[in-house]
């Protein structure tokens, strides 16, 4: 068995059939992506739109793309045919892009809500007060080609694993509250997309349903 194929099988034996893997593929190339389609895994994750596309073409088609970095609205149009979920919505300007574009390719695009909880300020991400106005706002309740499935985030970047812990712990607490209080009719809010390598054990513990991992399988980048 090749190396990645290893770590990819050590990975999934981590992570319970009730929580998603997305294996994160950036900066990887089609050869090490197809190691891992053939043990049978088809969702990926990439960060950059300019890198997805090449990819979306030379891969096989049921692979389901996963966008997991930054988004700027000018690029939703690349990606609106085929995206398979969009992690990283953080405005309602982008919201209201993603769901345009949609529309125009005639579809219904997955996407989460990322919150910020790390103590970076350099991550992106809503906090309470603008998740809150956001699904508040008129024009949001109007999309109709989006569909909301639940919240991501990032932890702080540390060896403190306490901390992880409880910052995963606070935004799993945000999940159910915003869940409860906006979406109690919508069975389609269930995701909550919450750790990486260094922290996806510890985000399972605390409640997340998706994990996005790169490194453990692939190697550093
Ligand atoms: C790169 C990246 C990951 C994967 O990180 P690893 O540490 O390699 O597992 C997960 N989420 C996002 C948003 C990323 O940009």
């Amino acid at each position: 068995m090749s190396n990645i194929v290893t770590k990819f099988k050590s990975v999934i034996y981590n992570v319970p059939e009730n929580v998603k893997l997305i294996v994160i593929s950036k900066t990887k190339s089609a050869d090490d992506i197809m190691q891992v389609y053939r043990c049978g895994h088809r969702i990926f994750g990439e960060s950059k739109v300019q890198e997805l596309m090449p990819k979306n073409e030379e891969l096989p088609k049921d692979i389901q793309w996963h966008l997991v970095g930054h988004l700027q609205r000018n690029k939703v149009k690349y990606i609106a045919p085929f995206i398979s979920m969009i992690h990283s919505v953080d405005s309602l300007r982008l919201l209201k892009e993603i769901n345009k574009e949609a529309k125009k390719n005639d579809r219904i695009i997955n996407c989460l809500l990322q919150m910020h909880i790390a103590e970076e300020e350099t991550k992106f991400g809503l906090d309470q007060d603008e998740l809150n106005e956001l699904i508040k706002s008129e024009s949001f309740k109007s999309l109709k080609n989006i569909n909301i499935c639940g919240l991501m985030g990032m932890a702080t970047f540390t060896e403190d694993t306490k901390q992880v812990k409880h910052e995963f712990s606070n935004l799993y607490k945000i999940f159910i509250s915003t869940k409860e209080r906006y979406f109690s009719q919508s069975p389609n809010f269930k995701e909550l997309s919450m750790g990486m390598t260094s922290d996806y054990e510890t985000a399972i513990e605390e409640g997340s349903t998706m994990v996005r991992v790169g490194t453990a399988i692939f190697g550093e980048r």
